[in-house]
């Protein structure tokens, strides 16, 4: 959920402009909830001093917020040709999606939005023409690295461009803000050849079909699939909308020119088993996507059988295990060999590692470091590491932290709100009035909901209602829950004394708190409880 926002001026005179608008996934802690959307309420009040969106890469995490928040700013935006491309591509599955004026820019372009000077240096990472960005001001520079690795092979595109990273650092950079997420791990993350390589080797030795799964921008894996798929005699099948996507953008930006063409769906079932290569959306275990329905038997028009290889040339997302995990069993069960980067140089990471990381700031030189993109435990590894190649300070700088970075010394001066929004449906809301929060506690012990008649004299009157949610049928000595809980309202109701049962919502606390009590004795749970009561 990636989303910068840099400042110039004074504080009376201050134009802003916003560095990536990302997303994040809910998991289970927020139930039925989509996306987690970053809280702009302070860019929003800042609006008409938003001179505009620079996206750095199209990948979800720093450009997926933009059809859900544009709309509160209406600015410009700004991205490279591919993150352009695929952002219109995505809009067809976007009902109702604003239409966003893009002003699309080159890697190495220089250019002016509003007051701010800056200039687009191509980096490596896992996706075409990712971004560095630096900032040119009367009081210094500033450099924000985005996601990036050093990759002099990257299979698409132009490697990162060293030369221009070490004359920006000869030039002189006083802060730079700087990728973390890999910044526990040694060494140096192999290249994207290494993993052509790897690949070419895995559908060398497969005997029958090769499924792989990839994140769908990564075009060098695509291209290096299809390269390997030609050198051993295969094509290449495309199974799911996300990857036709992406082939349909990379192709119209000639990025997969010299590739034997790609296959629909239909020609799976008619090429022999030993001249197909599929590429699979749902590395992430995805419910809806390709790999799940192929894996569960549920895809209308492609299965695979006993040995036949999947490849998963993908990093399972924290908090994805469970899903992918369930898929590659299912596989397994089927017969179906299972190849993942522990047993194949298939997959690489698109960030940094500490020997990458030490090599940039040699480049760079600095005088100020700020760790960002990653846990805490990444950012201090990653401020560790920068202190140790000789970075003179390093600022730690929480989601919401306003650091002024020039003039010296940078440090954090003030707090912006921050926060996150839930897209639920077919609506963007604050967590505390989404109802996320009550469902949580819903999906965990049930609700019940108890509806009394009560006279003048607070006699209750005929039956009164009683509907559980999520409930268990009996406890444990057999009683129905429906009965307990009755027994305990009337009880409840006859315990207060005449005189305070006129007083409505006294009388609701009270069976409230009887009937939760009662419930949690006998199931060790606590359920929502809502008490209505009407008078005659
Ligand atoms: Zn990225
Ligand atoms: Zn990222």
């Amino acid at each position: 959920m990636n989303l910068a926002l840099y400042g110039i001026g004074p504080e009376d005179d201050r134009k802003w402009l916003m560095v990536d608008c990302g997303v994040s996934f809910a998991g289970p802690e927020l139930p039925g909830v989509d996306l987690i959307l970053p809280d702009i309420r302070f860019v929003e009040e800042e609006r008409a001093n938003l001179v505009g969106i620079l996206i750095t890469h199209a990948h979800e995490d720093h450009y997926g917020a933009l059809y859900d928040l544009w709309p509160r700013l209406e600015v410009p935006v700004y991205m490279t040709p591919f993150a352009a491309a695929l952002h219109a591509a995505k809009r067809e599955m976007e009902p109702g999606a604003p239409r966003i004026p893009t002003t699309v820019l080159q890697q190495g372009e220089r250019r002016s939005i509003g007051p701010f000077d800056i200039e687009l240096i191509a980096v490596s990472h896992s996706l075409p023409e990712p971004n560095a960005v630096l900032f040119r001001t009367p009081k210094g520079n500033v450099l924000h690295t985005g996601d990036w690795k050093i990759d002099l092979a990257p299979q698409v595109g132009q490697p990162i461009d060293m030369d221009r990273l070490a004359a920006i650092g000869r030039e002189g950079v006083d802060v730079m803000i700087c990728d973390s997420t890999n910044a526990v791990r040694e060494g140096r993350s192999p290249s994207e050849a290494d993993v052509a390589a790897g690949m070419e080797e895995v559908i060398r030795n497969a005997k029958k079909r090769v499924a792989v799964t990839i994140f769908a921008s990564n075009v060098a894996r695509i291209r290096s699939v299809a390269r390997a798929a030609e050198k051993t005699d295969r094509e290449v099948v495309i199974l799911g909308r996300a990857i036709r996507r992406v082939v349909d953008v990379a192709g119209e930006l000639g990025m997969l020119d010299g590739l034997p063409p790609f296959r629909d769906e239909e020609a799976y079932g008619y090429l022999p088993p030993d001249k197909v290569v599929a590429l699979v959306t749902g590395s992430q275990g995805e419910p809806r996507a390709a790999l799940a329905k192929i894996a569960f038997d549920d895809h209308r028009s492609v299965a695979l059988s006993a040995g036949d290889t999947v490849v998963f040339s993908s990093r399972t997302i924290p908090g994805n295990e469970k899903a992918v995990g369930a898929i590659q069993n299912a596989l397994v069960t089927h017969g179906v060999k299972i190849v993942t980067d522990r047993d194949a140089m298939i997959h690489t990471s698109g960030h940094p590692r500490r020997d990458e990381l030490a090599e940039l700031y040699k480049l760079i030189s600095p005088k100020v470091a700020i760790p960002v993109h990653g846990e805490p435990v990444h950012l201090a590894a990653h401020a560790e590491l920068a202190r140790s190649v000789g970075v003179p300070k390093v600022v730690m700088a929480k989601n919401g932290a306003l650091v002024r970075l020039l003039p010296g010394p940078a440090e954090v001066v003030d707090h912006a709100p921050h926060g996150i929004l839930v897209k639920d449906g077919s609506l963007i809301r604050e967590p505390e009035v989404s109802g996320v929060i009550e469902r949580r506690k819903v999906s965990f012990a049930g609700a019940v909901a108890i509806t009394v008649v009560l006279d003048g004299r607070g006699e209750l009157v005929g039956d009164f209602a009683v509907s559980l949610f999520g409930l268990p049928t009996t406890d444990d000595r057999g009683e129905a829950f429906r009965d307990a809980v009755g027994g305990v309202v009337e009880g409840t109701v006859e315990s207060i004394p005449r005189q305070r049962r006129r007083d409505d919502e006294l009388v609701a606390e009270a069976i409230r708190r009887a009937v939760r009590s009662a419930v949690n004795e006998r199931w060790g749970k606590k359920p929502l409880c809502d008490v209505t009561v009407l008078r005659v």
